[in-house]
């Protein structure tokens, strides 16, 4: 009965903070179709330069020459990449959002990391110079930015800080983090509006 004198629905912007929990509930299900989303982790990048990388390989494919691309490690000509979570922190929460980047660390850091990863040690190793081999934003992100490859325990993928303060996350990145609706739109600009969509609806 109610209903009759309710007025006719109009599309409104979620709030920031209900989209903010959207963003970091686990297994948010999504209000329009049911899809369980975990939207903190996401967003996957490519690395820079390399449009269309093939689908990733078990890590053993290191081992031969040319371009190969797996789970956690890379090599795109001579250059040795490892995947890292970048964490963004949401303004108004406790939690971050983590892109998945690559990082580029130097051919002698590149060996020794991934031997201290077999052994589940890598976190004494400290922190490793590395360029970050992503782009972000997608169209607009500087090239060649520096930043820092911090290992962690047991095998878990690295986390990786920008050092460079013209990196346009630098600031959000160390501190004040990111509104959840400015993360959308970079989730939109990193190729995520399918997932943006299913969090806004
Ligand atoms: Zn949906």
């Amino acid at each position: 009965m109610l209903g009759l004198f309710r007025r006719a629905k109009q599309p409104r912007a979620l709030p920031e903070d209900e989209l903010a929990r959207r963003l970091l509930a686990p297994g948010y299900r999504c209000a329009c179709c049911n899809e369980v989303l975990d939207a903190a982790n996401a967003v996957r990048l490519r690395p820079i330069g390399w449009p269309h990388p093939p689908a990733p390989e078990p890590e053993d494919a290191l081992e031969r020459s040319g371009d190969v691309i797996t789970e956690r490690y890379a090599r795109r000509g001579r250059d040795m990449l490892v995947r890292a979570h970048l964490p963004i922190p949401v303004q108004g929460t406790e939690g971050h959002v983590f892109l998945s980047v690559w990082a580029n660390l130097s051919l002698g850091d590149f060996a020794r990391f991934r031997s201290a990863q077999g052994r589940g040690d890598a976190d004494r190793l400290g922190d490793l110079f590395a360029w970050l081999y992503s782009r972000v934003p997608a169209s607009t992100g500087p090239v060649l930015t520096k930043g820092l490859l911090v290992p962690v325990s047991e095998g878990g993928m690295p986390v990786y800080w920008i050092t460079d303060p013209k990196h346009p996350l630098h600031a959000a990145q160390l501190d004040g983090g990111m509104s959840a609706g400015d993360i959308l739109a970079l989730y939109e600009d990193l190729g995520a509006a399918g997932l943006v969509g299913h969090l806004r609806a």
